[in-house]
């Protein structure tokens, strides 16, 4: 049984819509959200900070709603449940509805609206360098990552040291692995690692070649994709001890959902394919 804040018909009069009037004159909007919090701690503690409180939700959603302009109402209840997400780590899922009265739809009608739910996502990378100053290109990584709006981390392996692989000859790999949640989606996710790859001025020249910054998700939630782009789970880590050993640091009993192996398994399993 989950427990939920609800939020019903908070009223903003902000600028969304495709049409141009909709955008100058403006119109009232309708914003609800059921949020699931655990509320047990509360409810022993009777402290606020325990839960959520909903008088700064609906003044962030109020902001937001008025400092931002959006075409469709899904584009609105998108960012605002994802800034809801980010901004209130007790929320674990989020509906949001958003109702709008005045449509311009030139019939009668009570209200048009949307509804999502939505939840953070939860990742693992892996990390690696093996030029210059390794460790500080992996740890400015690991800051930008957490300075992204939309990304947090949570938890940080190890570094360990572990020699080049692919038969290029090269110097060492620092490799390491990152939890962080995210509301971003995969292949956004993966545009902001590859910005941040570029930040730490890397180049994508030799395949399995030097890089001063390698960064590939592994995990996203139990997701299984496989496209042009993007395979999750990550095709190598049964075959990497340099993602397993870290991974194992920081998630020993997270479950492949492919092979449906945890860490620990798949890492016993791996000894002596990979060198460290
Ligand atoms: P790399 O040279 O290891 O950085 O790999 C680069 C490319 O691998 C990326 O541009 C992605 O399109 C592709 N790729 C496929 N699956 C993944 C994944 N799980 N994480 C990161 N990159 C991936």
């Amino acid at each position: 049984m989950a427990d939920y804040i609800r939020i019903r018909d908070l009223e903003v009069y902000a600028n969304h819509g495709v049409f141009k009037e909709e955008n100058t004159l403006g119109q009232k909007f309708l914003f609800s959200f059921e949020m699931e919090v655990d509320m047990k701690r509360a409810g022993v503690s009777d402290n606020l900070d325990d839960s959520v409180n909903y008088g700064e939700v609906c003044r962030k959603v109020h902001d937001f709603a008025k400092a931002n302009t959006y075409r469709l109402l899904e584009a609105l209840a998108e960012s605002v449940s994802r800034m809801l997400l980010m901004e209130f780590p007790q929320i674990i899922s989020l509906k949001t509805e958003i109702k709008k009265p005045w449509a311009p739809v030139g019939l009668p009608l009570d209200t048009v609206s949307v509804e999502i739910m939505r939840s953070r996502h939860q990742v693992y990378l892996s990390i690696g360098s093996n030029m210059g100053n390794k460790e500080a290109y992996l740890k400015n990584a690991i800051q930008e990552l957490d300075e992204h709006p939309m990304i947090h981390v949570r938890q940080v392996s190890d570094f360990l040291v572990t020699e080049p692989y692919g038969g290029v000859e090269q110097d060492d790999f620092l490799n390491g692995c990152v939890e962080l949640e995210t509301v971003l989606y995969p292949e956004e996710l993966l545009d902001a690692l590859h910005e941040i790859e570029q930040h730490a001025g890397r180049t994508r020249e030799i395949h399995w070649g030097p890089r001063t910054l390698d960064l590939d998700i592994l995990f996203y939630d139990d997701l299984i994709m496989d496209t042009e782009n993007l395979t999750i789970p990550h095709r190598e880590i049964p075959l990497r001890d340099f993602v397993l050993s870290p991974l194992s640091e920081i998630a020993p009993d997270l479950y492949h959902p492919v092979l449906n192996k945890t860490i620990l398994q798949l890492k016993d399993e791996c000894k002596g394919k990979s060198g460290i």
